[in-house]
């Protein structure tokens, strides 16, 4: 097996939590005799400020023929006196853009190890086990026009959508939900947007399709209340470029932390996988990052795009007996006992123990 994996580290806590996530695939290469390459390009701001561009040429090039990409973040206050076209969120805008990687799939699981994390209660989150499926090449974040209008004093972005782009986003979720536990919730806010009213049609006429999966619209400010009042009852949430941004981040309550989110975004020429964290520029540089998003989007680039579902399932065991055995990093941590968190490099590596221990096991298993 040869896998090509373009690593994008970029800023902040970005460049920390990939290396734990490559740190974990090259253990699983290096098991199982695999033929994994990793090579590094930049991207984001530290590209803006070195080679004039937060997405430079290269970086496409090496992107576009790798066998995926591997993202860490990018962004940070000290690159926010740049001009549009170079700020790093321009190059995050571009690379998903330039591989065409439509469908965002974002996995929040209450892990019972540490539902005691959660600010939620854990008889509300236990079993709680739903996937965001946003689309991500459309809406607010593409939409032209858009501009700051100095001599008018205002500003403007544009929200559309075609049939098209929500057609195929639609057929992935239901997809999804076909072999999950068949129940999808569309979320809108079309009470008040024709895009959303548009997106409800074409979203109700692709669920023809998918008859054993029930379809449930809501909208998107009474869903943001459900949605962690009772997590439980979700199971696909099929919903558009900013709503999908703004509840993942809410949904990362229910799993402990911002940093224990990954996600993959699949559909294009390359799948891009990617914890759903930004540069958390507050703790980055002090070696403290939780790579859990990370190394779980890595399992997810196995599973999605190498098809090597037997190691990925490994890498999640793994990282649910770390977190079993109690090892936690400071954001898993109630502050009086943050003197007790382990380094972003302890946690990859014994993740990554672990996952060689699980791929260990599961060879024992099928000798006997
Ligand atoms: P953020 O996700 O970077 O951080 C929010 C909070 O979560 C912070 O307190 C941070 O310390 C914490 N956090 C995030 N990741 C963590 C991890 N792995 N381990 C432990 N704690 C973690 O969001 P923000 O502060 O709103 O944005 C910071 C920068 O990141 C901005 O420039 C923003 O544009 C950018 N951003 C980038 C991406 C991306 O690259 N995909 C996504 C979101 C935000």
């Amino acid at each position: 097996m040869k896998l090509n994996v373009a690593v994008l580290p970029g800023d902040g806590v970005g460049p920390e939590v990939t290396r734990e996530a490559v740190r974990v695939l090259r253990a699983v290469s290096d098991f199982c005799g695999y033929d994994f390459r990793f090579e590094e390009s930049p991207i984001g701001g530290g590209a803006s400020v070195e080679f004039g561009s937060p997405y430079p040429d290269q970086t496409r090039e090496r992107c576009l023929a790798s066998s995926a990409v591997l993202l860490g973040a990018v962004g940070g206050p000290q690159f926010d006196s740049l001009t549009d076209k170079l700020r790093p969120e321009a190059g995050l805008l571009a690379l998903r853009h330039s591989l065409g990687c439509f469908a965002n799939l974002r996995p929040a699981i209450a892990f019972e190890p540490i539902s005691d994390c959660s600010p939620l209660r854990p008889e509300r989150i236990l079993g709680a086990n739903l996937i965001i499926v946003r689309e991500l090449l459309g809406g607010l974040y593409f939409g032209e026009p858009r501009a700051i209008d100095a001599a008018s004093k205002s500003a403007w972005n544009t929200m559309r959508y075609s049939e098209q782009e929500i057609e195929r986003v639609a057929r992935v979720a239901f997809k999804l939900a076909e072999k999950r536990r068949k129940k999808l919730v569309s979320v809108d806010k079309a009470n008040v947007l024709e895009t959303s009213r548009l997106w409800r049609r074409v979203v109700t006429r692709v669920a023809a399709e998918f008859p054993d999966v029930a379809l449930e619209h809501a909208l998107v400010d009474s869903f943001a209340m459900n949605v962690i009042t009772y997590p439980t009852r979700y199971d696909v949430v099929l919903t558009e470029n900013l709503f999908g941004d703004i509840l993942s981040d809410e949904t990362a309550v229910i799993a402990g932390s911002l940093g224990m989110l990954p996600s993959a975004s699949i559909g294009g020429k390359v799948d891009l996988y990617e914890p759903i964290h930004g540069s958390a520029p507050d703790i980055a540089g002090k070696g403290i990052a939780n790579p859990i998003g990370a190394i779980g989007s890595a399992a997810m680039l196995l599973r999605h795009t190498a098809k090597l579902h037997a190691e990925a399932d490994s890498i999640e065991v793994a990282i649910e007996a770390v977190l079993k055995s109690g090892m936690r990093t400071a954001d898993l941590l109630p502050a009086a006992e943050r003197s007790k968190a382990v380094s972003t490099e302890v946690m990859g590596k014994r993740i990554a123990e672990c996952t060689v221990e699980a791929l260990n096991s599961r060879m024992a298993y099928f000798a006997v």
